[in-house]
Order: structure tokens, then C-alpha cells, then sequence
């Protein structure tokens, strides 16, 4: 135990509606502790993400005692207390029996026993996964309760798991994702137990149904460290679980591009998420897939098949693998189509195709995957930069940039055609 004189967690960190809840069953004479990520990240002088309750009450005692609860969950329940936006979620401590199946829970009578599903604060740490993630703060005395030597490893910035590593990734492989996701972001190292469990049942993620590793994935690459996580989920073998046709893409280097296109995206990911901005799930998606499609494309381009057709039979194909293994739900799925569908249409610069194409829903989104492609090498920067004057520019400019080109063949390539152009236009050389 270490008393308030020995940690750095203070009660102006923690949220005002973390705080009610911990004084309310305490007042009731319960034990309430905070645990897991709030904890380690309070240690860490970090702001917690939102904050995990644990005690002793029952859930129906948890919700007689709050108004504005509601209890989740069919076996295993736990109370959602809500304060407007901010919900406060409240656990009973897991008991030995909380991990088994129903079928265990059976008596000889085959009566279902629920006793020990709820059990006590020393039964409750060992389901838990990393050892900085078993951390209790008790509201009774601000003391941190540890009985796995999380602190010890938190000072030293390490991921150890609780128990045996291979039998902890078993029991539930996303702990992979969790080990990489927690290290990257906290700059923790895993330890080298933890390590060696990882190359040894990498491949058991596979075993993780789809709509969950959809969550997960979003966790992974939507928290600021994407680049990161990236390289260290490569390393260790998982992202070519979670996307097997990125990674043989990788694999495939023209000049180095390929590779750098995807890092550009998921380094522009972390800078707008660094600067406040948001980074929407299909954008990022869309750089994941564009290679593979690519790929896929070329070969069926190969086999005589119309530009057009090859692009959106390479897309069906590519995704419907994909989601098979991460369930990427079809609104996501479809805008990623688009802004695949509209990289082509960046190539017509004269006419009113251009102006038609700034009044599609997605064309930022279609724009900004142009200029990733146009800093990776992949598209002509001139080309970038002319959609980046031709969108900021007001209707008479837009006019007289999509002027067609006097004395130049319909049938001629756009950037002649367009030099062309601006040679002629006063406005544009200015
Ligand atoms: P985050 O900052 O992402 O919220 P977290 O550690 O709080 O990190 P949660 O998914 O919110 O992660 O889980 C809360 C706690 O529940 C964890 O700290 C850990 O103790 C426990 N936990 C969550 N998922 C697992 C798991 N798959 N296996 C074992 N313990 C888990
Ligand atoms: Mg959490």
C-alpha cells in the first residue's frame, strides 16, 4: 500500500463525477476504489480518458443507490452511472467464477451458481491484464493499493502482464494490441516475457471476431501515436494479422513509395490529432487499402479489363477480404470508396468538370488523400498545387484557370494542356 505522501495522484485530477460516486458508496459503507487506465494515467500526470469505479457493492446495491444509473450486461453486469455527457462506469469486483462459462457455473445439480462471479478487491487484480493497469486508488484513504508490483513497474516504464505472458495472450489475444497501444502511448517498454509471448501467438488473433477488432484497430490508430503503433504491431508480427494485403503491399517497394505513402497518412493522422483536429476513420482507411487496391487494379488492367472497372473491382475485392477480418462497418466502407473514386477525377482540369467536382460531399477528403499522394511521389506536385489555387481562388479565376487551351488537341494530356493554359493566362502567371 502507498499511502498519499508516497503518489502523485491528487483529487483535482480526478473528474468531479469520478470523485461523487467513490464519496457516495463509501458514505453507504462500501469500499470504492478507481481503477486500471485512470490510475496509471494519473501517475503519469496524464489526464485519464474516462474513469473505471470498483466495489464491493453488488450491481443492484449500486443502482439502488444512484438514480441516474443503468446496469449493462448479461452475466457479468456492470452499472453505468450517467452525468449528462460523462458516464461514470462502476464495477463489482470480479470474483473467480467471472471468467468461466456458463457451463462451469453449473452445480451437480446443474443449478446455475452465481456466488463467486462477484468477489473481492485481491480476486478481482489477477484478471486484470498488464500489472500498471492493477492499480487501486482508495477513496477511504487516497492510498494506492498494489499487489502485483504495478508501481515498481510503472516508475520503471514497463508492460509486464500479470501471470504467465503466453497463457494471458491465450486466454484473449487482444491483449497484443493492448501491450503495443499501451507502449506506444505511454512510452512504456514490454517486457521481455511479454515479447517472446508476442511472436509466439501473434497468429492467434485471427481467432478474434471481426466487429471487435474494428474496435480495437480504432483505438490503435486514432489515439495520436499511429505511426508508432504502426511500426511496433509490424514488428511484432500482428499487422499482418489485422491487414494481411497492406502488409504484402509493403513488402513491394517501387523507389521506396509505397511504403512512404501510408507512414505520410498515419503521421498526418498525429499531427492533426497533436494540433486538436479530428481524423476521420475512413480517411485513414482508405490510405491502408490504397495500395493493396492499387495492386489488385494493375493486375486486372493486365487482363484488358476498362481503367474504370478494374478500380472498383480491385476496391470490392480488396474490402471484402478485409472486412472479414476487421469489420469495417459499410458507411466507413463506402466513403472510402469515394475517395478512391475520386483520385482519377483530378486529372480533368479544364471544362466544368473541376467545379463540379468541389461541390462533392467528399471532395476535401478526396483532395487531401491527393496531396498525401502528391508529397509521396506517387502524383505529380503540380498537379496538387493546382487543385490547392484552383479551390481557394474566387469563380472568375476558377473560369479562366479551366479555360481549354486554344490550338490544343481535345484529346491531349492534361498537364501540356495545362501549361499551356497558364502560359496564356495573365492572371495565372501573376
Ligand atoms: P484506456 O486508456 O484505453 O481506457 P484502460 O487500461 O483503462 O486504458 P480499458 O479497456 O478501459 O483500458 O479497461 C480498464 C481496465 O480493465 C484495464 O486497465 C484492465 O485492468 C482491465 N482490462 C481491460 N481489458 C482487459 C483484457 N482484455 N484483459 C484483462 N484485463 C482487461
Ligand atoms: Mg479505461
Amino acid at each position: 500500500m502507498y499511502p498519499r505522501s508516497e503518489h502523485n495522484i491528487s483529487r483535482t485530477q480526478i473528474s468531479d463525477n469520478a470523485l461523487k460516486v467513490l464519496y457516495r458508496l463509501k458514505k453507504e459503507g462500501f469500499d470504492a476504489y478507481l481503477v486500471g487506465g485512470c490510475v496509471r494515467d494519473l501517475l503519469l500526470g496524464r489526464e485519464p480518458k474516462d474513469f473505471d469505479v470498483v466495489t464491493d457493492a453488488d450491481p443492484e446495491e449500486i443502482r439502488k443507490i444512484f438514480r441516474n444509473c443503468r446496469l449493462i450486461g448479461r452475466r457479468f453486469r456492470l452499472a453505468h452511472v450517467h452525468f449528462g455527457r460523462e458516464v461514470i462506469e462502476v464495477a463489482t469486483f470480479r470474483g473467480e467464477g467471472a471468467e468461466q462459462s456458463d457451463k462451469q457455473m453449473l452445480d451437480k445439480e446443474g443449478r446455475l451458481l452465481r456466488d463467486n462471479v462477484y468477489g473481492t478487491i485481491e480476486e478481482d487484480v489477477w484478471r486484470r491484464d498488464f500489472t500498471v493497469n492493477a492499480l487501486y486508488y482508495n477513496i477511504k484513504d487516497y492510498s494506492v493499493v498494489d499487489y502485483v508490483g504495478g508501481m515498481a513497474d510503472h516508475k520503471a516504464g514497463i508492460l509486464r502482464l500479470i501471470g504467465d505472458p503466453e497463457t494471458r495472450f491465450r486466454e484473449d489475444p487482444v491483449r497484443m494490441l493492448r501491450a503495443v497501444r499501451f507502449a506506444a502511448k505511454l512510452g512504456f517498454n514490454l517486457h521481455p516475457d511479454c515479447q517472446k509471448a508476442i511472436h509466439a501467438t501473434a497468429s492467434l488473433l485471427d481467432s478474434i471476431p471481426s466487429a471487435r477488432l474494428y474496435d480495437e484497430m480504432l483505438k490503435l490508430f486514432f489515439g495520436g501515436n499511429s505511426l508508432q503503433t504502426f511500426e511496433m504491431l509490424r514488428h511484432y508480427g500482428l499487422f499482418q494479422v489485422l491487414f494481411p494485403a497492406t502488409e504484402k503491399s509493403l513488402a513491394v517497394e517501387e523507389e521506396g513509395f509505397p511504403k512512404q505513402f501510408l507512414i505520410r497518412a498515419l503521421q498526418n493522422a498525429d499531427n492533426r490529432i497533436a494540433e486538436g483536429k479530428t481524423v476521420t476513420a475512413y480517411f485513414l482507411l482508405a490510405a491502408f487499402m490504397w495500395e493493396p487496391v492499387q495492386m489488385l487494379a494493375k493486375d486486372m488492367l493486365k487482363k484488358d479489363m476498362p481503367e474504370y472497372m478494374a478500380f472498383q473491382e480491385a476496391a470490392n475485392q480488396a474490402l471484402s477480404k478485409q472486412i472479414k477480418i476487421v469489420a469495417m462497418p459499410k458507411h466507413i466502407t463506402t466513403a472510402m470508396r469515394e475517395v478512391w473514386g475520386l483520385q482519377p477525377k483530378f486529372n480533368a482540369r479544364v471544362g466544368s468538370k473541376p467545379s463540379r467536382l468541389l461541390t462533392h460531399p467528399r471532395f476535401r477528403a478526396g483532395y487531401d488523400f491527393l496531396l498525401l499522394r502528391a508529397e509521396t511521389g506517387s502524383v505529380d506536385p503540380e498537379l496538387a498545387e493546382w487543385w490547392t489555387r484552383y479551390h481557394q481562388a474566387d469563380e472568375n479565376e476558377q473560369r479562366k484557370m479551366t479555360q481549354p487551351a486554344r490550338n490544343t488537341q481535345k484529346k491531349s494530356g492534361f498537364k501540356r494542356n495545362y501549361r499551356r493554359t497558364a502560359q496564356k493566362s495573365p492572371k495565372e502567371t501573376q
